[in-house]
């Protein structure tokens, strides 16, 4: 049987520039658009020429994308013809092959928002689609809150549609702005559009807030809805728009889709999905998801024992696609409750050959018992156990040593009379035979130290130059009589990799010294650093 083709829409430089913290540069726009075009994605909405600088400097000049680059802005105003009005003609001047308007289409908002009659904000519809087909443009129309239009007067929602739609737009996106929507209304209203406008016209626009986006974009393409607008990550106002990240790989590797539709994203695109998807996070400096689907560090991790050793007999015991597809990868967590499995696994990950017998093994799985009960983490810390392991299988090199730090913090009047609180650390190291002392003030102790240790490492100076420290958690865990401080820290260098150590002490600078060493040491054994 023939598949049918589905589209997918990215909104990400537009709904997802509308993610609280997230503010795109034009640099960020143009990396990101690159990341999504090589993805394989239909439509890339680029933003909202003439709304701000960087948008319209966005669609300033031709993009040269295979993706069909999308400006998006308003229909007319009402009350002014399409040769009056400067938002429509920065959209028609916009350098994008296709349009997408959006436009009221509850009569509810026409009545309050737009203060207008229901006639001529159809009029408005079509005269601004005429406009744009008219310079030869791909023309889109959102449907604004198209499902609670819907629900109050469904021969309004339906004639805003089907005005675009007869006037020459290639789709009407029925849009849950409010995000309100459930799967089941969702299937049945896309089901009476269709019998309306042909379903290879309709899209669907779904956002998050019942954490449905996902759900109901598949309950709009079960009903013959042919496009999917989304983002990457999720990313978009309040809970955020439908997850490509999630939408892809389950149209891919679900047969439920994957035997009826084909989409532009292909088997070797979709195994970089999880690198992309960490990519967006990086740029926008945030950590990524472990627990999303099919991309999340966690999405294929195993903790208990039982079931590691099951996924070690056949992956597919516990696995719902093999994570390779996506460019995830298996993990079988260490920590307390897992078996010898687990860390021979972990062990073979890592690249230490070690025979199955042997006596270090049980010695590792005590210690990480041991330290587990004292508060570490090791299931968090990846590079930490692998560092550890390491040690007791007697391979990681004395690269340099702390002999003493020093912090101190001090609070005081500055030169303009401010009071300040300054951090000041001085580290001494030895690296081969030479000492050497380095001092550094930070924003806080632990910057300073950080600051401080990594100031100058004499001839690893060099493979530490990329090394950045991402993220750093502090938990006070109550354990026995006295409470103890744990500290996470996710460090990332040059080429992106992320890494996480931990350190516990009663004492948190202690905690977080433990924690930056073996992040430093981590990454000197991964660049294959000579002692
Ligand atoms: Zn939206």
């Amino acid at each position: 049987m023939a598949r049918e083709r589905l589209y997918l829409f990215d909104t990400t430089l537009r709904d997802g520039a509308q993610t609280n913290g997230v503010d795109f540069t034009l640099h960020d726009k143009l990396a990101i658009a690159g990341m999504l075009d090589e993805l394989g994605i239909d439509y890339i909405e680029g933003g909202y020429p003439g709304a701000n600088p960087t948008d319209t400097q966005f669609f300033g000049e031709p993009r040269p994308l295979r993706s069909t680059l999308t400006a998006f802005g308003m229909t007319r105003r009402p009350g002014r013809s399409t040769s009056n009005d400067p938002g429509l003609a920065a959209l028609l001047e916009a350098k994008a092959a296709a349009i997408c308007f959006v436009a009221k289409s509850w009569d509810y908002h026409v009545r309050v928002a737009l203060e207008c009659t229901p006639e001529e904000n159809l009029a408005s519809i079509r005269d601004s689609v005429r406009a744009a087909k008219a310079r030869g443009r791909e023309v889109l129309l959102d449907c604004e809150h198209f499902f609670d239009g819907y629900k109050a007067n469904p021969q309004f929602a339906l004639a805003c549609a089907k005005t675009a739609y007869d006037e020459g737009a290639r789709w009407v996106v029925l849009c849950d702005t409010n995000g309100g929507a459930l799967p089941h209304e969702v299937e049945d209203i896309v089901g009476a559009v269709v019998k309306v406008i042909p379903g290879s016209h309709v899209g669907i626009h779904a956002h998050n807030d019942t954490e449905q986006a996902v759900a109901n974009s598949l309950a709009a393409v079960r009903a013959g809805a042919r496009q999917i607008q989304g983002t990457l990550n999720g990313l978009g106002e309040r809970c955020g728009n439908a997850n490509l990240t999630s939408i892809i790989p389950t149209l891919k590797l679900k047969a439920e889709f994957a035997d009826r539709f084909d989409i532009a994203v292909t088997e070797a695109k979709l195994r970089q999905l999880a690198h992309a998807s960490h990519t967006l996070d990086e740029m926008l400096n945030r950590a990524p998801n472990r627990h999303a689907p099919y991309v999340g560090e966690s999405a294929f991790a195993t903790k208990a024992g039982i079931h590691a050793s099951a996924i070690m007999k056949d992956p597919a015991t516990y696995e719902h696609v093999p994570p390779e597809t996506v460019g995830n990868r298996r993990k079988l967590l260490v920590s307390e409750q897992s078996g010898k499995s687990n860390v021979l696994a972990e062990l073979d990950r890592i690249g230490l050959k070690v025979e199955r017998d042997d006596a270090r093994i049980a010695r590792l799985l005590e210690v990480v018992k041991e330290r587990e009960a004292a508060g570490y983490a090791y299931e968090a810390a990846d590079a930490s156990f692998e560092l550890l392991a390491r040690r007791i299988l007697g391979k990681v090199p004395d690269y340099f040593d702390v002999e003493k730090f020093d912090v101190n913090i001090e609070q005081r009047d500055n030169a303009v009379g401010q009071r300040v609180t300054v951090s000041l650390a001085v580290v001494k190291v030895k690296v081969g035979g030479e000492t050497m002392i380095s001092a550094a003030e930070g924003i806080g102790p632990v910057n300073a130290l950080d600051l401080a240790l990594r100031k100058d490492l004499g001839k690893y100076q060099g493979y530490i130059k990329g090394l950045e420290l991402t993220d750093y958690r502090v938990r006070i865990l109550n354990g026995g009589t006295e409470a103890v401080t744990r500290v996470l820290i996710e460090s990332r260098d040059e080429t992106g990799e992320r890494w996480t150590t931990v350190g516990v002490s009663p004492n948190i600078i202690d905690a977080s010294f433990q924690a930056l060493m073996d992040s430093i040491v981590y990454k000197l054994v991964r660049s294959g650093a000579p002692t």
